[in-house]
């Protein structure tokens, strides 16, 4: 029983008559003057019709729109009498409705013995789908190219340099302005030229830099200097950021040089002024400092408390300018590269002990130091102590209602990581990266201490010149925790 029911199944699967009414495409026979003989199930379905209205009553042509009838009489007849087959043809069918469907007609054609048209038949796609994909693709592209050319228009009104590049970094397109400013011919970007145009000395950090965020997909800045029409060389900060497609790849990076020239120069001649402004007060304070010294050995305290106070705060006083003029002048050796470091190896548990003496007596601190490790360095331990000490001295600055101030030093790794952490106000994420800046003081509420900006920035200075690293963690209301680490020399 079984076995009769697959035959049959199989029987009218491959019955000629049900296959040509039932095909995936439409089949029209038409007759040289266009009446249809025959057509399939497949296509009366879809103009909306039944057989009997069509077969023997109407022609092609009623079957399709007003354009497609032109097209019909001038083009389609006469090229089926010149050849006996003719493909991909497109006309619009109406339908029975009224409505109207996009397809596409593949012909073949019958001649008699004298090479006359006899018959056609055709097949018949309906390409109402691709047609509403090709649709929607053209709209993007319409879409995508409007945006291109409103960022254009954008980009050219701006007064900043701006550029795409490509996943590779390869710079894809640059605004007008910025090939104005280099004096290159508009639409004709050379690589070559632009690299050019970087100052020798900032040229292999740029090209270094931006492959390492090319191959890193991470955000590019630098500060280079960058050579005008005119020859002159302005100072620029290039950022750049990559813009990623949905699977996590880079689709682009957008960038943009902005011209930071007088910015940089008005550092340029603070950093003059505050090198010179240093060394001038640098001798004066050493003298006030020894004279005060010598002074406070004559003063008694039982004898004459008043003048021992008031000597006790004047050598405060003093000691504190010293410190600032301290930091102005490393600034500025820092930045020449002129501090020489004395490195040598050393033990942490043996520096850590006597570091910071000045908090271990004052009463408001408790100090903690935990180190559990035998550790070593190898640097300038007066140095790294300097960083140590700035990290403490900022904890009971802006963390004063800290009780207790931590030093924790381990091992992490073929590195050191020691950290000072206080359960103060801590620092608003908005503000951290900046905080390692020259000059930069985070300015927010509850931040009443002054100071120069200066005591991180050097801290920075020292630990990079040791090839280590910096940085802090923070949450407002919970405190804050700055470290550097440094390589593990074996002691
Ligand atoms: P300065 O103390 O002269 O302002 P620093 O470079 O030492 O300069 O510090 C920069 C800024 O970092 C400070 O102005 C302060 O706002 C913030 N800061 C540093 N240490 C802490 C800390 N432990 N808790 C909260 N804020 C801190």
């Amino acid at each position: 029983m079984e076995q009769h029911d697959h035959t049959d199944f199989l029987k009218e699967l491959t019955d000629p008559k049900q296959l040509y009414e039932n095909a995936p495409c439409g089949y029209l026979s038409f007759t040289a003057d266009g009446k249809i003989v025959m057509i399939n199930q497949t296509l009366l379905s879809w103009l909306g019709y039944t057989k009997e209205v069509v077969e023997g009553q109407l022609s092609y042509k009623d079957l399709i729109s007003r354009g497609g009838k032109i097209y019909y009489e001038m083009f389609y007849m006469p090229l089926l009498r010149l050849q006996p087959h003719v493909n991909e043809i497109n006309f619009d069918f109406v339908r029975a409705d009224g409505t109207v469907f996009p397809a596409l007609i593949n012909s073949s054609v019958f001649y008699d013995q004298h090479k006359k048209l006899v018959a056609v038949n055709a097949t018949v796609y309906n390409i109402t789908d691709r047609k509403r994909y090709e649709y929607e693709l053209l709209a993007a592209k319409k879409q995508a190219d409007a945006e291109r050319s409103q960022f254009e228009l954008l980009s050219d009104f701006i007064p900043e340099l701006i550029f795409t590049a490509n996943e590779q970094g390869e710079i894809s397109y640059v605004n007008k302005r910025f090939n104005s400013f280099f004096g290159l011919n508009a639409g004709s970007f050379n690589k070559v030229d632009v690299v050019a145009k970087v100052h020798p000395q900032d040229r292999f950090k740029l090209i270094k830099n931006w492959m390492f965020a090319v191959q890193g997909k991470s955000d590019f800045q630098i500060e280079v200097r960058l050579q005008n029409l005119n020859g002159d060389f302005q100072w620029h900060l290039i950022r750049a950021l990559p813009v990623f497609a949905a699977d996590g790849t880079v689709e682009r990076w957008m960038g943009s040089c902005t011209d930071i020239n007088q910015h940089v120069k008005a550092i340029q001649h603070l950093d003059e002024f505050i090198t010179v402004a240093s060394h001038e007060l640098k001798t004066p304070i050493t003298s006030l400092n020894a004279s005060l010294q010598l002074m406070e050995r004559f003063v008694n305290e039982d004898e004459n408390p008043r003048l021992f106070k008031f000597m006790a705060q004047a050598k405060r006083s003093s000691d504190k300018v010293k410190s600032l003029v301290d930091d102005l002048l490393h600034t500025g050796s820092l930045q020449s590269g002129q501090i020489a470091l004395q490195k040598k190896i050393f033990s942490v548990n043996d520096w850590l002990s006597y570091t910071c003496s000045h908090v271990k007596m004052d009463r408001h601190f408790k100090l903690e130091v935990n180190c559990d490790e035998e550790l070593f360095i190898d640097g300038d331990e007066h140095r790294i102590d300097q960083v140590l000490v700035n990290f403490v001295n900022n904890a009971m600055k802006y963390a004063a209602d800290s009780k207790t101030i931590l030093i924790k030093a381990e091992s992490i790794g073929e590195k050191v990581k020691v950290s000072v952490s206080d359960q103060g106000a801590g620092i608003p994420t908005d503000k951290l990266p900046y905080l390692f800046d020259r000059y930069y003081r985070a300015d927010y509420e509850g931040g009443s201490a002054t100071g120069l900006g200066l005591g991180l920035y050097i801290c920075a200075e020292i630990i990079r010149r040791h090839k280590g690293e910096i940085g802090v963690s923070s949450e407002v209301g919970q405190g804050s925790s700055f470290w550097f680490t440094l390589p593990i020399a074996t002691g």
